[in-house]
């Protein structure tokens, strides 16, 4: 076991004391996709991603079909109010000792703002101010705050950058989504903290 308490695996679930014993799921020691450190995600999803791992290698090993780490991807609602977050809060990026470059975004769930039942989403993402990778990033609104932080959980297994996610091709429909994709909008904010000091005439901000 490993001082978390899980059974030690590697990338393709197999335990270390007998290649032909697997282990998955809350059981199964788990580390994080950035620091390698132990992670606890208790979770049945990377319970089930670790299954599927486990499924693909028990005949022999498929070299694309590791586990890359936890990215740890949670949601949850209180009240009306539901929030999420994947990978690294901007707390714990810093905590880390990543330079972090943040974006955010406010936008409303449909448009125009005015439809039924419209919802605020905050969109805040965390990217690593050097390579501009997302490291993380948490949503706080409705109904769709569950899948926009599945997409930010893919788009960190990815290793996407803020280009990649400003360059984004999404579906925009006024009952079901906002205009503008809450990632692509915090993406933007982003880019523009790292690119209006270099280059302040294209932002529009005023020459210092
Ligand atoms: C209250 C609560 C809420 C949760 N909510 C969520 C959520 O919203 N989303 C989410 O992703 N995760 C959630 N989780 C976590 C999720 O339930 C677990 O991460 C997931 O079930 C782990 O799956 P597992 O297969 O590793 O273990 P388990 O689901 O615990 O399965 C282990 C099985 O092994 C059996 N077993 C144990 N010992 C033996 C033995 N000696 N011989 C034979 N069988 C044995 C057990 O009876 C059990 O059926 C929640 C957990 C709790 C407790």
């Amino acid at each position: 076991l490993s001082r978390s308490g899980g059974v030690w695996v590697d990338a393709f679930q197999r335990s270390r004391e007998d290649p032909d014993i697997f282990a998955v799921g809350d059981c199964a020691h788990k580390q994080d996709f950035f620091t390698r450190k132990a992670n606890h995600a208790m979770i049945a999803s990377q319970a089930a991603a670790e299954g599927r791992i486990a499924g693909m290698n028990l005949y022999g090993l498929r070299q694309l079909r590791y586990n890359a780490g936890s990215v740890s991807v949670y949601a949850s609602e209180i009240d009306g109010l539901a929030f999420g977050v994947a990978g690294l809060t901007q707390h714990q990026a810093e905590q880390e000792g990543f330079p972090i470059l943040v974006g955010e975004a406010r936008l409303p769930d449909h448009h125009p703002a005015s439809m039924p039942n419209t919802t605020e989403i905050y969109c805040r993402i965390i990217f690593a101010a050097d390579s501009l990778q997302i490291l993380g990033g948490q949503i706080l609104g409705g109904a769709t705050t569950g899948e926009l932080v599945n997409t930010i959980g893919l788009a960190i297994q990815m290793h996407a950058s803020a280009p990649d996610l400003a360059s984004m091709q999404f579906g925009s429909q006024p009952r079901l989504t906002p205009s503008l994709h809450p990632l692509v909008a915090a993406t933007g904010d982003a880019l523009r903290r790292h690119y209006e000091p270099l280059h302040p005439c294209i932002t529009g901000a005023p020459h210092a």
